[in-house]
């Protein structure tokens, strides 16, 4: 099988490429999309750097999400024009083979230092030599997804929902991917029309099912007129009650969020998002307007965050990503434990790092902006959610209870067990 880099992805089905075809481009643009494209704003960094790169490249062309996808940088030398490549990331991009090929768009690439390897941001997307070093507890599964396919593409694992793997294509690459085995090609996985119907029949034929998180890859990476098609069957099944998308387009690829495509969205209502963001780099103008337009469309923004070493897991970085969040309507949801992917150690960070930022939220800031700490479970667990421990201890009647300054609190709780086993905390604490 050929692993090569250069392998091309597996396109989601219908979108003029893959198995399935429609026979349409992959990417056909309404004519009201185009006029629109300059109309979408950029900020001084991505003009200048369109400027030195891309003298070409037209405004319009620069907004216009098919043009950032079709110029993805995904080889040692267009990345090389970029950026001054380390002897690490050099290594590294030029022996990859596989799933998980580099993948940027022009925009996100835009953010990049061109000159500092340790940016989070370059860090995120780039390879380096450490994603080849299998550590123990490391798998290409780590969470099971596999095993708990009922269809293929379709994990079953808790009883009222299901994740809908829809594609294998993102618009941009990240290294600690939790599907690494599975996106941007060159792997034993593929999806198709087929693949999409068995699943919804699946979905059609178990009335459990209330709940369906369409992600993949990233489902909105595929053309409007298919995610369409996907959602309106799933709307149509009587008990799915709520529907949700799980992507990182508008943070890697904003431009994709055009007027056509929340119009489509609008339409599926209740349609909830999910969206990965991982450092304050990437609240940028375009961003602003790719949720803006998101949230005015009604779609409630749930915000992801993976916790990853020397790139996010420090209270400084990660109290103006949630801020940042909901200053752009994205309620942070979700910050979870990088999983035990093979290759992961150099992302993987301790888990009291976690609960110890979370403690530095929770009290000292909105509520809005602190997210759930969660372990996904390796072995397929599901996700585990992990809280400081504010629980000191019970005097008695009374419950003793931890504040986000350290102070301890009596709760009137007759009766009450919880906290009895901790008798001899209370006694240490002195309460
Ligand atoms: S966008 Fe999501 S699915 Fe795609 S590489 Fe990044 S984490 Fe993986």
């Amino acid at each position: 099988m050929d692993r090569s880099l250069d392998a091309p992805e597996a396109e989601p089905p219908g979108t003029g490429t893959g198995t399935a075809t429609l026979g349409r481009p992959l990417f056909p643009a309404s004519v009201k999309d185009r006029e629109r494209g300059a109309a979408f704003p950029a900020s001084e960094r991505s003009r200048a750097f369109r400027r030195k790169f891309f003298p070409d490249a037209t405004a319009a062309d620069w907004n216009d999400w098919r043009w950032q996808f079709r110029h993805r940088i995904r080889d040692l030398g267009t990345l090389a024009r970029f950026i001054r490549l380390s002897d690490d990331e050099t290594a590294a991009v030029a022996r990859h083979q596989g799933p998980l090929p580099v993948g940027i768009t022009p925009y996100y690439a835009s953010l990049l230092s061109p000159t500092d390897p340790d940016q989070p941001l370059r860090r995120t997307h780039i390879p380096v030599n450490g994603e080849y070093v299998r550590t123990p507890g490391e798998a290409d599964d780590p969470l099971g997804e596999d095993h708990d396919a009922a269809v293929p593409g379709l994990v079953h694992r808790y009883p009222d929902r299901v994740l809908f793997l829809t594609t294998g294509t993102c618009s941009t690459y990240c290294r600690y991917c939790t599907r690494s085995r599975m996106v941007g090609g060159g792997g034993e996985y593929s999806f198709s029309t087929g693949q999409w119907q068995r699943a919804i029949d699946y979905i059609a034929a178990t009335p459990a099912i209330r709940d369906v998180l369409i992600s993949g890859g990233d489902p909105l990476t595929i053309a409007t007129d298919k995610l369409e098609w996907l959602l309106s069957r799933l709307r149509a099944i009587p008990h799915v009650e709520f529907l949700r998308i799980g992507s990182k387009v508008p943070v890697v690829l904003p431009q994709r969020i055009t007027r056509d495509l929340v119009r489509m969205l609008r339409r599926y209502h209740p349609l909830w998002m999910s969206i990965h963001f991982t450092h304050p780099d990437e609240l940028t103008p375009e961003v602003a307007e790719s949720t803006a337009r998101l949230a005015d469309a009604g779609i409630p923004l749930g915000g992801q965050t993976v916790l990853l070493k020397g790139i996010n897991d420090d209270l400084a970085v990660m109290r103006p990503l949630m801020h940042g969040m909901l200053k752009f309507r994205v309620k942070p949801y979700y910050l979870f434990q990088c999983d035990p992917i093979t290759g992961s150690a150099h992302f993987r960070t301790s888990v009291e790092k976690g609960l110890e930022i979370i403690a530095g939220l929770r009290g000292h800031t909105s509520g809005y902006a602190v997210p759930h700490f969660v372990v996904d479970a390796p072995g397929g667990g599901g996700k585990v959610p992990l809280l400081p421990d504010y629980l000191v201890g019970r005097d008695g009647e009374d419950l003793l209870l931890r504040n986000f300054e350290g102070g301890v609190y009596r709760y009137p709780d007759p009766g009450g067990t919880l906290g009895a086993s901790r008798a001899g905390a209370t006694a240490r604490e002195g309460v």
